[in-house]
């Protein structure tokens, strides 16, 4: 790099970090605006060399659902042994520069979001920071219409290997249980180090009944266990099979409120390109199976990058002990005793989230079930799918549909396809009167005969799914 060039990196790195401190004192906007301004004045090159700042490297965490969730645990495991930086919540790189605008850090650890290939730039992002880590949660299909242009599921997928595609060292960690993020690590390991997470407990979802493809040849994949949806233990004709996980979660058990899991196995340390041998027996908030898949996400990662590996099982053991509900987003499904009657209520966006919401409640269900259904939009029929089979798993003895976004019409349209297998009602409640759409939920849940009820769907995580569940909440203190 020329002097220009270093003036330049220069200018935009001390620009970047008085937004920084700026930004600190004021709300919003902080996540991405200080590393907008240091792209916009720097170039390629200033970015590369920021990237270098961290002493041991960076952690890019991706995945379709629970990166947020999973970054912030790590971040909370990591932040104990070491100095870090880290930003969540965001899907472009100016929040990863922005995360990089630190002084004096080991590690950075950054969520980013892929939604399609058209919108993000994934093997640029991993040429520009050079993680040491790329993290994959899971792969689902979600967004298949993203500004209006169709995103299919190929391309998708595509998009998300591309992040760690250009990688030579470091490790890439995938949830062997996912046929797609196993697939991704199948095809990196010939190029870096590739750690294994999976369960190994004794539980079968047999309502999950949906042909899922190999993404190697495109067969039909044998289950001999499924978990979740495409989660289990698999394999093709072609050879390609579920890799044996580095590290398990072997027991689970579980309380109304608190679970208590095991997780074990040898996992691979980069800092100390050691192999770790780990045993850890962990309480936590009763969250669902995918919070447990984030959790084991979070483990396998933080042990793979901390500096003292030594301190893993303390600081494990320390962290999930001041571990609750509210590291979780705020339109997480939660269940909640209203009067007499047991509510789950939360965000559902994509088939793979509504099924982990149903999967949740079965636990707590002892009679018959009442099931408040928000619907997708126009044209995302191919969620609708996704979620018709999870509800036709719940079992419900009636669905109450409610659109969960703005089309009415494609409200009505998912509720004839509905009516066809389940008793159903509808209720047409316009997006513009979303207090009244939640109200009218509410009353829903009380009028209904049934003392089991479960809300869940697609609709904005705030504007709807916060305020619904404090409504409620607030609602039933009153009587
Ligand atoms: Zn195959």
């Amino acid at each position: 790099m020329g002097l220009y060039g270093k003036i330049r990196c220069k200018t935009a790195r001390i620009s970047g970090k008085f937004a920084k401190n700026v930004v600190k004192l004021g709300k919003g906007m902080g996540k991405s605006f200080p590393g907008y301004l240091f792209l916009n004045i720097g170039s390629d090159d200033c970015l590369r060399e920021l990237a270098k700042q961290p002493r041991i490297g960076s952690i890019i965490i991706t995945g379709t659902n629970g990166k947020t969730t999973t970054t912030k645990l790590i971040s909370l495991f990591l932040a104990n042994d070491t100095s870090i930086s880290y930003n969540y919540d965001s899907n472009t790189l100016n929040a990863i520069a922005t995360g990089l605008l630190s002084d004096n850090i080991d590690l950075g650890v950054f969520e980013y979001g892929i939604r399609d290939i058209m919108h993000a730039i994934p093997d640029e992002v991993c040429k520009l920071v050079q993680p040491i880590g790329v993290v994959y949660t899971n792969v689902s299909r979600e967004h298949s219409f993203v500004a209006g242009v169709s995103n299919p599921f190929n391309s998708y997928l595509k998009a998300k290997e591309l992040l760690s595609a250009p990688m030579k060292r470091g490790i890439v960690i995938c949830n062997a249980d996912d046929p797609r993020t196993a697939y991704i690590g199948k095809r990196k390991e010939a190029d870096t180090h590739v750690t294994y997470y999976g369960l190994e407990i004794n539980m079968n979802d047999e309502s999950s009944n949906t042909d899922i493809y190999c993404p190697l040849c495109g067969e039909v994949l044998n289950y001999t266990i499924k978990y979740s949806n495409h989660r289990g233990v698999f394999r093709c004709s072609c050879g390609f099979e579920r890799p044996k996980p580095d590290m398990m979660l072997t027991e689970l058990s579980k309380d109304f409120d608190q679970w208590t899991v095991k997780i074990e196995g040898n996992v691979f340390n980069y800092p100390t390109d050691e192999t770790v041998p780990l045993n850890l027996t962990i309480k936590t908030p009763a969250f669902g199976l995918y919070n447990l898949y984030n959790l084991l996400c979070a483990v396998t990662t933080y042990a793979s990058f901390t500096p003292t590996p030594e301190n893993v099982e303390n600081t494990v053991k320390k962290v999930s002990k001041s571990l609750d509900l509210s590291i979780l987003p705020p339109g997480r499904f939660e269940i909640m005793k209203i009067e007499d009657k047991l509510v789950g209520m939360g965000q559902g966006d994509n088939g793979d989230a509504l099924k982990a919401n149903v999967q949740f409640m079965e636990d707590y269900v002892k009679g018959d079930l009442g099931f408040i259904y928000t619907t997708p939009d126009t044209g995302e029929d191919d969620i609708f799918e996704d979620h018709l089979d999870a509800l036709i798993s719940a079992k419900p003895k009636m669905v109450y549909v409610v659109p969960g976004r703005s089309s009415i019409e494609a409200a009505r349209e998912y509720y004839d396809k509905i009516s066809k297998v389940l008793d159903a009602e509808f209720y047409p409640l316009a997006y513009e009167y979303m207090p009244k759409r939640r109200e009218k939920i509410i009353e829903i849940i009380y009028k209904s005969q049934y003392k089991y009820m479960i809300v869940t769907g697609c609709g904005p995580e705030h504007y709807m799914w916060a305020e619904l569940k404090s409504e409620l909440k607030s609602n039933s203190e009153s009587f």
